[in-house]
């Protein structure tokens, strides 16, 4: 292969990696191997993304830092992409979801291992009935299927399954002896702590529970509980689940990438009841919230570490050992993804075919027009062991 040489137009780009959050973006901009100056490039008028382009491997990559998570502000940032890059062949979505404990094709899926998503589901399309259920038996809409690009790309990344293992845990050993890594290591067996769905994330006994109207109890929890670290609850080990059986990544093993389909939606998981009803109903492996809005767009895969079991004891413990994950193993994937001539797109464009971008070429005006209905989402909603909340969590 020759050498790479420095991307000459914004067309030559066909990678976006797309982080939710700026950790992830950090991490995910430590395995750039060379950076470009995003002011050579430009962007298109009405673009508000902020992007960091560089190389991985021979791939140009444009890192698209989203303001924030949810399906809504992923929407508006792959639309901005696909007008300001116009040649993007694949696009990544990149960081840390709930994961379903579930035996999956053999392995179970303890925190710290890695998904990568077949397919999404959105599972918050659904209707709000009054016993505070989401019903989404007959409304569960599939987003359209993967190109076949994709498809193939999935079909490889799996049939070299143990090559990608192999690799995702040497970037993952190289990315954490770097300093500024220091707080992302294995945080221990010890500290995957899997609690019965039943049991809930609350004050245990209604009298240390101080709030002043919705107080913590049988059916319900109150909000500063919400707040609180399981230890500050007191929440009883003696309601764990003996998770992480023979076969889960140890302190000396690899962490296990499982492949299986992802809910995604602006309904942040933290239920175990809910979790695991959905996980039957929609045979999913794991909870996201920005996969189904960069779908609308781009067809795209989703590569997330498993940084909480989607409960109400969800906890942050996990997180920065989860984003190393996904990072190291986006990049292991990226060595399996065969890109085609970065000129293709710029031929499309002079022959007035813009990939896959559909409507008005005119990002103003698709942004303008509420295409993503940014009034109704001010803030994700989340699913809570009782209720139903509208807040970012
Ligand atoms: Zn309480
Ligand atoms: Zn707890």
């Amino acid at each position: 292969m020759a050498e790479p040489t420095k991307p000459v137009d914004r067309h030559a780009f066909q990678i976006a990696i797309i982080c939710a959050l700026e950790k992830e973006s950090k991490t995910a901009d430590a395995f750039l191997e060379e950076h470009f100056d995003s002011a050579d490039y430009g962007k298109e008028e009405g673009d508000r993304n902020i992007y960091t382009l560089g190389r991985i491997a021979s791939y140009n990559v444009v890192l698209v830092h989203l303001p924030g998570p949810g399906k809504t502000v992923a929407a508006t940032a792959a639309t901005s992409l696909g007008f300001s890059f116009r040649n993007i062949k694949l696009a990544l979505v990149v960081g840390v979801c709930g994961g379903v404990p579930k035996i999956h094709e053999g392995k179970a899926i303890v925190l710290g291992d890695i998904i990568i998503s077949t397919g999404l589901v959105q599972y918050d399309m659904g209707r709000q009935y009054p016993t505070k259920r989401i019903k989404i038996d007959d409304i569960g809409r599939d987003l359209p299927r993967p190109t076949t690009e994709i498809l193939a790309f999935l079909a490889k990344l799996k049939s070299d399954r143990d090559e990608l293992k192999t690799e995702t845990a040497a970037h993952l050993d190289a990315l954490l002896q770097e300093k500024s890594f220091e707080g992302s290591q294995f945080p221990g067996a010890h500290q995957d702590k899997l609690f019965q769905p039943t049991y809930h994330h609350k004050h245990h006994q209604m009298e240390v529970c101080n709030a002043m109207y919705v107080k913590c109890g049988p059916y319900s929890t109150c909000d500063d509980s919400r707040k609180m670290t399981c230890g500050e609850l007191c929440c009883a080990e003696e309601n764990l689940v003996a998770w992480r059986p023979p076969g889960a990544a140890t302190e000396t093993e690899t962490p296990n990438i499982h492949f299986g389909r992802i809910a995604s939606g602006d309904l942040v998981m933290k239920s175990g009841e809910h979790r695991d009803e959905i996980a039957i109903q929609e045979q999913i492996i794991a909870f996201e919230t920005e996969g189904a809005g960069v779908w609308e767009k781009f067809n795209c895969v989703v590569i997330k570490g498993v940084g909480h079991y989607a409960d109400s004891h969800k906890n942050k413990v996990w997180q920065p050992y989860a984003r190393a994950t996904a990072v190291a193993c986006t990049k292991a994937c990226l060595k399996l993804w065969v890109g085609s001539d970065p000129e293709a797109g710029r031929r499309n464009e002079r022959g007035g075919q813009y990939f896959y971008m559909t409507g008005e070429h005119n990002l103003a005006a698709q942004l303008g027009r509420g295409a993503f209905n940014n009034q109704q989402h001010d803030g994700a909603f989340y699913q809570g062991a009782g209720a139903r909340y509208n807040k970012s969590a």
